[in-house]
């Protein structure tokens, strides 16, 4: 099992901020802004070209979701959200997942 699957199924601790039916939010482990949140949907699979029309029609639903309830998670100023596909994007985690970034104004470095 991924080590995200581990963290949803509660096998591995996580700092969730929060958690609903089709998804989960939580702290990144090693943050490059003041707000550094991972979206993980419940479902696994590890790239956008890997999601069925239903995943990524609720990967969609996320993104509403995480637009209503930013306020509770500290980014009313706004925020970046950016997902990493594959060797060259960087991902090191193969189970889909959204960082949000905030905090502070972001440079496009980040
Ligand atoms: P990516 O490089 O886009 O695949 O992102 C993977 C992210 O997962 C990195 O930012 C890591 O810091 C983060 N990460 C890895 N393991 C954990 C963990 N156990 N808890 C929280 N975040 C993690
Ligand atoms: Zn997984």
């Amino acid at each position: 099992m991924c080590i995200f699957c581990n963290i949803i199924e509660g096998e591995i601790p996580s700092e969730k901020v929060y958690e609903d039916e089709t998804c989960i939010i939580i702290k990144d482990i090693e943050p490059i802004a003041p707000i550094h949140l991972l979206m993980i949907p419940k479902k696994h699979y590890a790239r956008l070209e890997d999601a069925s029309v239903s995943e990524a029609m609720e990967l969609s639903f996320m993104l509403n979701k995480l637009a209503q309830i930013k306020d509770d998670l500290g980014l009313q100023n706004g925020y970046r959200i950016v997902i990493n596909q594959g060797k060259d994007g960087g991902q090191t985690v193969e189970h889909l997942h959204i960082h949000i970034l905030g905090g502070r104004p972001l440079s496009w470095q980040a």
